[in-house]
């Protein structure tokens, strides 16, 4: 078990005469134990960060340290690491023992060690009475837990594992997610994982690292990422369905938007004025129908909109609404200012088509500045001071 640190870590690639900044100037400091998830969409540098925590890339500029190692030039079999890949690649000549202990035979480990080993890696991914299977006998999750059955018994400093689910199907995938929170529990080990889901790196992180465009943009617990995302980019990234955005412009007492105003104190943040562009962000679930306006404790004034599109998905009902003379029907990559979506009670008697009124939690209201990006406040109501540390005991000693 070891902690791992980046320092200034840029991997630059020669694309044919272009050059590809794939990791740009990444700074992480990773304590002992944590589980981390890399996230973010395709092509942010997920895996070429990987690639150099692992060995299996060199950074063009900065530093890798494993516990207190700089490993920055050592190849991967030196680097106290296992690592766990989305492609199953098991020998399929091969039984699960054979397959588990292969590693440990090629480096002439005593035959009671690899026994012990193995033993204790199959009872820990619970693969016991399976060892004289042969892979084709057996399911893609159970092929999967082989293959960390692997990496468990080179007993690693740090697992690095790359989407390792994303071959399993949604019900399998859940399953293997529970494993894996059991596995870590019982290592009591670092792991750093690479995932594109963000509803798996909520699930399992003690932090999540966000990365876009090769630049790490938080990394935080998940409720801190989720709750204070630290600019628009994790606000949209982290959540399904994804933060409502709205352009707005902040006056002496509101925020003005197109087709509603949300009053506002901007004396009340640092960092905001009179006249300055912002972006409000709204969750889905921060948004009600206006007869609940009561039971809010700070709500805004309501809002006139429309119901276009409504989405049952059995615990909830997506509502498409449609704000001002907003006619045109969206879909979640469309959203405009002219749209919100919201999430309402299975119950509701909602129907599509009708004018409503909805109303928001302002203390759940997002603001960002639109220029930069970056998160002003997660409250209009006042009151938010600045990132919680619940949950984040993993930064308590950085
Ligand atoms: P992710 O894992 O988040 O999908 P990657 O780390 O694979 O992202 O890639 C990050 C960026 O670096 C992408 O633009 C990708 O095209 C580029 N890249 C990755 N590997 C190479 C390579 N060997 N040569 C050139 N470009 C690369």
């Amino acid at each position: 078990m070891a902690s791992l640190k980046l320092e200034n870590v840029t991997k630059r690639y020669d694309d044919q005469g272009e050059v590809v900044t794939a990791v740009d100037d990444m700074n992480l400091d990773i304590d002992h134990g944590e589980f981390i998830c890399f996230v973010g969409p395709s092509g942010c540098g997920k895996s070429t960060t990987m690639e150099t925590i692992a060995g299996l890339t060199i950074p063009t500029e900065g530093t890798v340290y494993i516990g207190d190692r700089d490993v920055t030039n050592l190849p991967p079999k030196d680097r106290g690491i296992a690592m766990v890949f989305q492609n199953i690649a098991l020998f399929p000549h091969m039984d699960v023992y054979d397959n588990i202990s292969f590693g440990l035979r090629l480096r002439d480990y005593p035959q009671d060690e690899i026994d012990r080993r193995v033993e204790r890696a199959a009872d820990i991914v619970q693969l016991e009475g399976m060892l004289g299977r042969m892979p084709e006998e057996m399911s893609g999750g159970q092929r999967q837990r082989v293959a960390i059955a692997r990496a468990i018994v080179r007993e690693p400093d740090v697992f690095l594992m790359d989407e390792p689910l994303a071959n399993l199907d949604a019900k399998l995938k859940v399953h293997m997610r529970t494993e894996l929170q059991r596995l870590h529990k019982e290592l009591d080990t670092t792991i750093i994982y690479v995932t594109h889901d963000q509803e798996e790196a909520m699930t399992l992180s003690d932090r999540i690292a966000v990365l876009n465009s090769g630049s790490l943009q938080q990394i935080d617990p998940p409720l801190t990422c989720y709750n204070e995302p630290d600019n628009l980019f994790v606000a949209g990234f982290i959540g399904s369905p994804s933060m409502n955005f709205v352009e707005g412009t902040v006056e002496a007492d509101a925020i003005e938007t197109k087709n509603f105003s949300l009053s506002f104190d901007p004396s009340s943040v640092d960092g905001v004025g009179v006249g300055d562009s912002v972006t409000i962000g709204i969750r889905p679930e921060d948004i009600y129908p206006g007869e609940l306006r009561d039971e809010i404790s700070d709500p805004s004034a309501l809002i006139d909109a429309r119901t276009d599109i409504l989405e049952p998905m059995g615990d909830e009902i997506f509502a498409y609404m449609l704000l001002g003379e907003g006619e045109t029907s969206m879909s979640q990559e469309q959203a405009t200012s002219d749209q919100l979506l919201m999430s309402i009670d299975p119950d509701s008697d909602i129907a599509e088509d009708e004018d409503v009124q909805v109303v928001v939690d302002r203390r759940n209201v997002h603001l960002f500045e639109t220029a930069s990006g970056e998160a002003i406040t997660h409250s209009l109501a006042g009151g938010w001071t600045g990132k919680s540390q619940t949950g984040s005991e993993a930064e308590s000693d950085d």
